[in-house]
């Protein structure tokens, strides 16, 4: 018998092809009737179609979301919030626009309905965070999580590839780290693993066949699980590392994620062998650790750190900040220990136990 403690988060979500036409009936259950969208500014053409969709419901596009949430950028949102009165915020775009909604319903209070472009699965969790001073701060309040989720899988049709196989394995990350971080909650494991299977099937056909509505919609829906599996289970060694690299030497959040993964999965291998067993057969490999690196290369992405701008003497660096305070993690962490790991990662060499 397993004994286990679950609590779950307050998803509501609409999910099919042309979901987004729902927007405007959606707000209205919701009694919202004064929305400010939020885009980066790339996706703002797309602001622009919700806020007509939405017409006199809309007060506004704030089209200035980024990267890492600034601090600056989410006061000058804060202060467009008030100034047009805003009672609901709709971010339309990957992570970023997602956690700008996010650093304003915990700075506001105001509601965010999120309508997810990337496979970043942040829709999904309570976790937030900010950038001030350089500095990522994030944290876990279930305030930020989206009031409403509205996937349409259609939004992601022009996702290309080089952002669209490193985003599904941000979510591959989020789902395979809750199956091998030790002692295992069975309603996460199982929606972790239901995530890992539907993204190793779906990834490939997203990057071979980008018109394939189908595979948009599974690799969305794998998204959405594995942001479910992050949202209610645990980060480990391999979000401590990939924080550090994104933090510290601004390397890019995706391709961050693609090429640590494999290389964490093989160091936690020995005291994870259930989850091993049960990764390898939901994405039906014998070493899963060299099956995410391989699925990695089939998607075109980054497999070394020196392709993702780390240069070698980074390492020392990033062991030494890795390192620096306990991290929740199944196999004991040490600073030579994963020093060795990021040697390996950063040539891109084969996972293994270090
Ligand atoms: P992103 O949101 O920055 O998007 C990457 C780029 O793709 C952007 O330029 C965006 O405009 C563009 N884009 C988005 N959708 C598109 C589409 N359909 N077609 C064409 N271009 C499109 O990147 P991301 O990887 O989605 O998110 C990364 C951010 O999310 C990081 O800041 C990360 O910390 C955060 N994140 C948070 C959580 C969480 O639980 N809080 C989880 C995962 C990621």
């Amino acid at each position: 018998m397993n004994n286990f403690d679950y609590k779950a988060l307050p998803w509501n979500i609409v999910f099919g092809v042309d979901a987004l036409q729902r927007l405007p009936e959606e707000l209205g259950k919701l009694q919202f009737c004064r929305v400010l969208v939020l885009t980066t500014y790339g996706q703002r053409h797309r602001g622009k179609i919700i806020t007509k969709l939405l017409g006199s419901k809309s007060v506004g596009l704030f089209d200035r979301a980024v990267m890492h949430v600034p601090i600056e950028t989410v006061r000058e949102a804060m202060e467009t919030v008030e100034s047009l009165r805003a009672d609901c915020t709709v971010s339309l775009g990957g992570g970023s626009t997602t956690g700008l909604g996010k650093a304003l319903a915990l700075k506001l209070g105001i509601p965010n309905i999120a309508i997810p472009t990337t496979y970043a699965g942040s829709e999904m969790t309570n976790i937030w965070g900010i950038t001030e001073n350089g500095h990522k701060v994030t944290g876990r309040d279930d305030i930020v999580v989206p009031t409403l989720t509205l996937y349409d899988p259609k939004l992601t049709l022009d996702l290309p590839a080089r952002v669209a196989g490193p985003s599904g394995l941000n979510a591959m990350a989020q789902a395979v780290v809750n199956l091998t971080s030790g002692a295992l909650n069975p309603i996460v494991s199982n929606m972790a693993l239901a995530a890992v299977h539907t993204l190793t099937h779906s990834l490939p056909v997203v990057v071979a066949e980008p018109d394939n509505i189908e595979a948009r919609a599974d690799a969305l829906l794998g998204a959405s699980l594995a942001g479910g599996s992050l949202g209610t289970g645990v980060t480990s060694l391999h979000h401590r590392l990939c924080h550090t690299f994104g933090g510290s030497f601004n390397t890019p959040h995706a391709e961050t994620h693609t090429v640590l993964l494999p290389h964490c999965v093989a160091y936690n291998a020995a005291k994870t062998t259930g989850g091993i067993a049960r990764l390898a057969q939901a994405m039906d490999v014998s070493e899963p650790a060299r099956g995410l690196q391989q699925l990695a290369r089939t998607l075109g992405a980054p497999t070394s750190l020196r392709e993702i701008g780390i240069v070698e003497r980074d390492l020392d660096k990033a062991a030494d900040i890795a390192t620096q305070t306990p991290v929740n993690n199944p196999e004991s962490v040490s600073r030579d220990r994963v020093r060795k790991l990021l040697d390996n990662a950063f040539f891109g060499r084969e996972p293994v136990a270090v």
